[in-house]
């Protein structure tokens, strides 16, 4: 049997930094929220933020919302309001804990940030459906609820290659929504805060590539479990210089680890890859659960979703179009493969875990024989876990435990 072990977790010193960083995000939008001061646009997490900000609105991603509704461990106990409305079991459970929590007057906010008793409203709601069609139901919901404008972009599905074609329609997309979005803030659009909030997310989105690739070095001073957090400013300050400012703060430090090689899993001997969501509420036990097996979870598509190398400020709203079209999860499976390949080599991958979260097939890979697929070209082994990302009466421990166990146990064998 693979041997399990107690271990503690090695703290990262910009975590604490990371912390007073979404202090400051969400106390921002709550005084904006309470004052008026500021318009709140709500976005989803690949959605084109970079224009709110360029307009001056606030930014405010429902998806980071329901994910600490998840790892705080809310979630499960909110989604039925939402069935109740006929929502069903089986769709996002982000937008099913996020719709149902809000009926009953709770967020995981009040307790991370005292004072704080509310989600921001919206002034207008920004989607892009190139992650998949849940977030403009979701968001639907939303702009009924407090009778606000919804604009957004429809976005490809299932793409090989992003032509021309994909690029010039998804561009003009968001060159259409200037006019709505103008309305809401009462203000006219400036191109060049636009190319300003471009190229500060493309500064953001390289540092943060360079955090997750420190990752190939061995030990690996980075697991997937700390990058869920860390990637919170990729994700809702993107387009902003405190986002540059704590990523460089961050790839500092993980330069120190690499080179002290401090691993962040003590002796680490198996190197995992991890495709689709995390399950929010297990990220702490799943990271002890491979740390204690001296396994780490090094890699993965979900934290690298936020890189967009194609961001260019001299093409803002194309190169907008162009790195929100790339994004893997609108990807069809021969490009996923090519790309889950390219990692494997990158981070000198043993093994793959697939998750199949049920309510997001969106971001669940295996349901098509990829896995297998994959085995055979490249002869990494695969485990592909059942659960989800926030509706724990999907997940199973004992069994995560005992496939995780095996699993590591035939890695060993095939060293
Ligand atoms: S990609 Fe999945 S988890 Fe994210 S909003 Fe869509 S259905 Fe929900």
């Amino acid at each position: 049997m693979a041997e399990e072990k107690k271990v503690a977790r090695k703290k990262l010193r910009t975590a604490e930094a990371m912390g007073k960083f979404m202090a400051d995000y969400y106390y921002e939008l709550d005084n904006a929220a309470k004052t008026g001061e500021k318009k709140i646009a709500w976005c989803t997490s690949v959605g084109p933020a970079e224009i709110l900000r360029a307009m001056g609105f606030l930014v405010y991603f429902p998806e980071t919302h329901s994910a600490m509704l998840g790892s705080s461990r809310m979630a499960t106990d909110y989604i039925p309001y939402a069935n109740a409305l006929d929502y069903s079991p089986e769709v996002c459970s982000y937008m099913t804990a996020d719709i149902g929590a809000f009926l009953q007057g709770v967020t995981p906010l009040s307790k991370a940030f005292p004072g704080i008793q509310s989600i921001p409203k919206p002034d207008v709601l920004v989607f892009n459906t190139n992650q998949c069609r849940d977030v403009r139901d979701w968001f639907s919901w939303f702009a009924r609820r407090f009778n606000v404008p919804i604009v957004g972009v429809d976005g490809n599905r299932h793409v090989k290659v992003v032509t021309d074609t994909i690029v010039e329609s998804n561009a003009k997309q968001m060159e259409n929504l200037i006019p709505p979005l103008e309305k809401v803030i009462g203000k006219k659009f400036d191109i060049d805060k636009l190319r300003e909030a471009v190229a500060l997310s493309r500064k953001c989105s390289n540092l943060w590539k360079d955090i997750l690739e420190v990752a190939s070095v061995k030990p690996s001073p980075l697991t997937f479990f700390d990058g869920c957090t860390l990637m919170g400013p990729a994700v809702v300050a993107r387009g902003t210089q405190p986002a540059v400012d704590i990523y460089e703060q961050l790839l500092e430090e993980m330069k120190e680890r690499v080179k002290d090689k401090e691993g962040a899993v003590e002796n680490e001997k198996f190197r995992i890859y991890w495709d689709g969501m995390p399950v929010w509420g297990r990220l702490r036990a799943h990271s002890e659960l491979f740390a204690g097996l001296n396994a780490n979870v090094l890699a993965s598509t979900y934290c690298s979703s936020w890189i967009f190398t194609a961001l260019d400020p001299a093409e803002p709203f194309k190169s907008m179009a162009r790195a929100y079209s790339e994004l893997f999860n609108s990807r069809s499976d021969e490009y996923k493969e090519e790309y889950i390949k390219e990692k494997i080599k990158l981070y000198g991958i043993d093994g793959i875990i697939f998750h199949d979260a049920k309510t997001c097939p969106y971001n669940t890979n295996c349901r098509y024989g990829m896995s297998k697929r994959l085995e055979n070209e490249t002869g990494i082994p695969s485990l592909i876990i059942n659960g989800d990302l926030n509706d724990l009466r999907l997940v199973s421990d004992e069994q995560m435990k005992t496939n995780v166990e095996a699993f590591i146990e035939q890695l060993a064998e095939n060293k």
